[in-house]
């Protein structure tokens, strides 16, 4: 199956900003066990601001451009660094993707990263992929990793979208608000109604939330790709997904309704 997988910052570091360790080791674990497996895994990972705002000590997620991006800059390559050190552990090669929107838009840009993907998957590489956000300005940024992900998993031409969330997946209503919410496991299409179940921003450090998950949906279906929310701290549910046991919020793509 090939399966790109979107982690966000919540399910990487801590509040802090500082790495996860627990969370991350988990993680690497359970994708280089399904490449083992045959699986071809793509990461979409956010991080890079959170970690550089950890690393660089700052009191928050900056809001003015040039402090994000240098968070941004400082971060991908902690990210990187311990991709790297992890996934060597388990004989597996990292590679670096970083793109803006504007990389996507153009045509040759697009179809270069669409060669450079493939070519990676064919040499057994594990591709992770990152919004450049060192010089992606609003007019240019794809803008969060739920979207880049949905992008990426259609360039990819992939079964599924895995968005790794610090939430279970889509509710009736706001869980951490409504004790009542309950959990819906399969969406066949994102309706105004489901649109509306969507509140607002994710966490502190990351970009996302259920808007930005639905738009997701949104993209990985119109290029006929399944698309799972599910919580990023039980690394451990890839493997009930690969095997097609129910995990999380199924969106059905165009090509399984
Ligand atoms: N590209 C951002 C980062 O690495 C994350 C964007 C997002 O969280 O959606 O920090």
């Amino acid at each position: 199956m090939r399966i790109v997988i979107k982690i966000g910052t919540s399910t990487l570091t801590h509040k802090t900003g500082h790495l996860n360790i627990r969370q991350v080791e988990k993680l690497c674990k359970v994708v280089s066990d399904l490449k083992n497996a045959g699986h071809e895994p793509v990461l979409v990972s956010s991080g890079a601001i959170g970690m550089g705002v950890g690393k660089l000590s700052l009191p928050g997620r900056p809001s003015d451009m040039p402090t994000k991006q240098a968070a941004a800059a400082v971060g991908q390559c902690e990210l990187m660094y311990i991709y790297d050190k992890q996934f060597s552990e388990y004989n597996h090669v990292v590679a670096q993707i970083l793109l803006t929107g504007d990389d996507l838009d153009h045509e040759d840009r697009r179809q270069n990263f669409e060669n450079t993907l493939f070519r990676l998957l064919e040499l057994g590489a594990l591709p992770i992929v990152n919004e450049n956000d060192t010089i992606a300005t609003h007019e240019i940024a794809v803008g969060d990793n739920d979207t880049l992900g949905a992008i990426v998993a259609a360039c990819v031409r992939a079964d599924l979208l895995v968005l790794l969330s610090d939430i279970d997946g889509l509710y009736t209503a706001d869980p951490r608000k409504d004790v009542g919410a309950k959990l819906i496991p399969v969406v066949e299409e994102v309706t105004p109604e489901i649109q509306a179940l969507a509140g607002g921003k994710g966490s502190a450090l990351g970009t996302g939330g259920m808007q930005t998950k639905l738009r997701a949906a949104e993209i990985a279906g119109a290029a006929g790709v399944d698309m799972i929310i599910t919580n990023g701290t039980r690394p451990e549910d890839l493997y009930d997904i690969v095997e097609g046991r129910p995990v999380g919020t199924l969106f059905k793509g165009s090509k399984n309704k």
